[in-house]
């Protein structure tokens, strides 16, 4: 759930003193993928690029404890929260134990946000690593793939230290983003969240959640 209040006090930025938000590498288009893709254009992020009162933080977690290619990763048992708790792994598709290196990647995830002192992180949602409302259930490549509602072991270990993190299909908290850093920005009272999309609502009462 976004914090819609935090957002809305966060602080009009300046050229001089930019809004420091931490962002998946990704979704500034570095081929940091499991495959050296990008995942795809997100004009929700790209946008924030053209601004000069912001300044991105980009770091792909998973890039920095695996590499790029690399298998692809999901969370057993659980969600970040419980991975950071020692109650859930994170298998590669092969069967292999990532548990360790996400956590890894999570802390230097945390500690990049400590040094840049961000204010705001948005992250991919539905990655083990960076999902911060949704993520898979278990391996995503069954046939009978789950969603769950929770957060990857990244988002979860920033989260855990007090930082507020959205994901690029957060576009009310996007919103609200936008209308900080610009001030001709008119705000769209229509747009949702994740939490408040059609498929999300549909998905979870159906799977009881
Ligand atoms: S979602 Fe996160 S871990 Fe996955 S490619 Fe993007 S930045 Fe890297």
């Amino acid at each position: 759930m976004t914090d819609i209040h935090y957002l809305n006090h966060l602080r009009i930025p300046t050229v001089e003193d930019p809004l420091r938000i931490l962002v998946s590498a990704c979704l500034t288009g570095i081929m940091c993928g499991v495959d050296g893709d990008n995942y795809g254009e997100y004009p929700s992020v790209l946008k924030l690029m053209k601004y000069k009162n912001v300044q991105l933080i980009p770091f792909c977690p998973e890039d920095h404890s695996f590499g790029t290619p690399r298998e692809m990763c999901d969370i057993h048992g659980g969600t970040g929260v419980d991975v950071l708790s020692g109650k859930a792994k994170v298998l590669t598709e092969s069967g292999v134990d990532w548990t360790a290196g996400m956590i890894n990647a999570s802390e230097k995830m945390l500690e990049i946000a400590i040094q840049k002192k961000i204010e705001l992180a948005v992250m991919m949602d539905i990655s083990a690593a960076c999902g911060s409302q949704v993520i898979y259930d278990g391996n995503r490549l069954v046939e009978d793939k789950k969603y769950q509602i929770g957060m990857g072991v990244c988002a979860a270990q920033l989260f855990r230290a007090g930082f507020k993190v959205i994901s690029q299909r957060d576009f009310a908290a996007l919103e609200i983003l936008y209308s900080k850093i610009d001030p001709e920005h008119v705000v769209n009272p229509q747009a949702n969240d994740h939490d408040q999309h059609e498929w999300y609502l549909e998905y979870f009462k159906k799977s009881g959640e």
